[in-house]
């Protein structure tokens, strides 16, 4: 089923979208048959489960960090993972810079906005998105490669139009800066129910769990 599903979504993402398979709460062995039916890039949200698919699956894919990175964890975090789509503080940054200077990687992360604007949500607000990029474009260690949102959680996913839009406002502005250590390719949006939508408003990477693992 997994990997029927997987085909399907393959078939139907049009060139240019990237699928993230989003494993959080799966085995392993599920992960595996994801990524044997064509899968490029795998998402998790927690570093030692990410561990755990990793000693299974290997480097025959990306791995996309999309969860909340937790200061202890960034050493690990930064040897497994292939991008962080997910920062969002300037501390965060300059802790991935140093573990990353250490084993001398350059580490491509997609900063996180908070699109609805929301007090407990991690992310920036889209007015913040400039200044936090400008400085982090500073780290020698760090590649801004772009930016992703959830948006607030809805039933009818035309209830996120609105926040892929604007995070997709807030992209375009970034490009014309023309930053010099930026390489603004990634919009990451829209999940199992909100893909299409994400997909018409601009997204290249779309992060799915459910519809894969669960048939949803
Ligand atoms: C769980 C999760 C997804 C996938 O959600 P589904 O509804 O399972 O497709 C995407 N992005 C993030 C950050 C998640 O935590």
């Amino acid at each position: 089923m997994v990997g029927e599903n997987v085909r399907r979504l393959l078939a139907e993402l049009p060139a240019g979208v990237e699928l993230v398979v989003v494993a959080k709460g799966r085995e392993p062995h599920q992960v595996l048959e994801a990524v044997e039916a064509g899968v490029r890039i795998v998402g998790e949200n927690y570093v030692q489960e990410a561990e755990r698919a990793f000693a299974v699956v290997g480097d025959r894919v990306k791995w996309h960090f999309i969860g909340r990175l937790q200061k202890n964890k960034v050493r690990k975090a930064v040897k497994v993972f292939d991008m962080i789509e997910t920062l969002d503080s300037l501390e965060m940054a300059g802790e991935i810079n140093r573990k990353c200077g250490e084993i001398g990687k350059v580490m491509p992360v997609l900063v996180e906005v908070n699109s609805g604007r929301e007090g407990a949500k991690s992310g920036v607000f889209p007015e913040q998105v400039e200044d936090l990029v400008q400085s982090v474009s500073n780290l020698a260690n760090i590649k801004v490669m772009g930016l992703m949102t959830m948006g607030p959680r809805t039933g009818d996913p035309e209830e996120s139009r609105p926040y892929f839009m604007e995070t997709r406002r807030v992209m375009d502005r970034l490009k014309a800066l023309k930053l010099p250590n930026a390489d603004l390719e990634y919009l990451s949006m829209g999940m199992s129910n909100s893909y299409r939508v994400a997909i018409e408003e601009g997204a290249n990477l779309v992060r799915i769990g459910r519809k894969i693992f669960e048939g949803e």
